[in-house]
């Protein structure tokens, strides 16, 4: 697999449409120069309509609903976000988990209209610090993607994103060495459900920063990133896709 390391930004509740639409116009603008990299905003849907993205740069939804039309107050379609010209769409983010209580059934179904609608799906997974400490972080792992991955034949450009619960949000970060066996185990998983599959990205996600973006990077199974609260920040954000791209041509 020769894909582009990913450094991805989940805005999530922040941001009006404007002030987002200025964000991205100036990191574009200062990352113009970003040639090994691929960049993902992930605005609330109000800021997807209309945002102005050009290759590597790329909008994401947050969420989405898996039926194209209907009754359904409050939902957004996968084929609606589409029309706002975005590439990708987060699903089973752990707020959406947790706080809203999603199911790993509307994860799956979800995941299938992504594939669907042709659009590229960024699957979080991931324990919480319970989890983890009663290790069980594997079997986790393993539930959610045999449970996300019902009736999917093929994960070619899907990213999966390893998002420890615990380290989302909280200034904690998982060890290098956590982080590189969750990734492995992810990909043993997948490859077993998916016989052999390979062709997919996992991005790292659990407070990322500036400071902490060089180690992470390098961690072996690492193609990028999912970023909460350093994706809102200008500098913080172009500094994290600096430094992938850095580590990046030296690897070419
Ligand atoms: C996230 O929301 O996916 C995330 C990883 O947040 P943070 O970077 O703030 O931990």
């Amino acid at each position: 697999m020769n894909k582009k390391p990913i450094v991805a930004g989940n805005w999530k509740m922040n941001k009006h449409p404007k002030e987002g639409f200025s964000f991205v116009d100036e990191i574009q603008d200062l990352l113009l120069d970003i040639n090994h990299v691929s960049v993902i905003f992930a605005p609330p849907f109000t800021g997807l309509f209309e945002m102005n993205v050009n290759p590597p740069f790329y909008s994401a939804a947050q969420n989405c609903h898996w039926e194209n039309s209907g009754a359904f107050t409050g939902e957004i379609s996968v084929s609606m976000i589409k029309d706002c010209g975005a590439n990708y769409v987060i699903i089973g983010h752990s707020e959406r988990r947790h706080i809203f209580k999603e199911s790993d059934d509307w994860v799956n179904k979800k995941l299938i209209s992504v594939i669907n609608n042709g659009l590229n799906p960024i699957l979080c997974v991931g324990e919480t610090l319970d989890q983890r400490e009663s290790g069980q972080t594997d079997q986790v792992l393993h539930d959610q993607l045999e449970k996300g991955l019902v009736g999917i034949d093929s994960i070619k450009d899907c990213i999966i994103a390893y998002e420890p619960v615990w380290a989302i949000g909280t200034g904690l970060t998982a060890e290098n060495k956590q982080i590189e066996l969750a990734h492995k185990a992810i990909q043993d998983i997948v490859s077993s459900i998916l016989k052999g599959a390979n062709d997919f990205q996992i991005l790292y996600g659990g407070s990322v920063n500036s400071g902490n973006a060089e180690d992470l990077i390098q961690v072996s199974g690492v193609d990028g990133f999912l970023i909460g609260g350093a994706s809102l920040d200008v500098e913080s954000f172009t500094s994290i896709a600096r430094t992938v791209e850095m580590v990046q041509e030296k690897k070419i």
